[in-house]
């Protein structure tokens, strides 16, 4: 099964992703736009898909959707890493900008799409949700 490895800036945090993700989107929900200065790409995983070594520090916030959202990040660096939904304890989000070879996964979905800001591109060729989209369904490829 393949294996995608990822860190954080400084190093301390360093992780190993397990298999293809359920899904891949950028995300344009106005907490994205903070912590990201623009949309978060995300690798939508089964939550034991994904190892970590290294601390972590937490955030934990209400979402536009009503979910809550503990959002992890490096208590040295403040890279933002990883997210987990309280709608779907079974996945955490993954930023991909965080892979060690980010080009090896690709966003298919643009959502939250009605809150971002005038100057995106977003790409017409992937599909646009204009909020939060239907969960992906549940398969697992080898
Ligand atoms: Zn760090
Ligand atoms: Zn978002």
């Amino acid at each position: 099964m393949i294996e995608r490895t990822g860190r954080c800036l400084c190093g301390a945090v360093t992780f190993t992703l397990v298999g293809e993700p359920l899904a891949v989107r950028v995300c344009w929900c106005r907490d994205c736009q903070h912590l990201a200065a623009n949309g978060s790409v995300n690798a939508m995983v089964p939550a034991e898909a994904l190892v970590v070594a290294g601390p972590l520090s937490e955030y934990i916030k209400q979402a536009d959707s009503g979910n809550v959202v503990t959002r992890q990040f490096c208590p040295a660096c403040g890279t933002q890493l990883f997210a987990q939904s309280s709608a779907r304890p079974q996945f955490r989000m993954v930023r991909i900008g965080n892979l060690d070879d980010p080009s090896s996964l690709r966003p298919g979905m643009n959502i939250w799409a009605a809150s971002a800001p005038g100057w995106a591109c977003l790409d017409p060729a992937l599909e646009r949700v204009e909020q939060q989209p239907a969960p992906p369904p549940i398969h697992r490829s080898a």
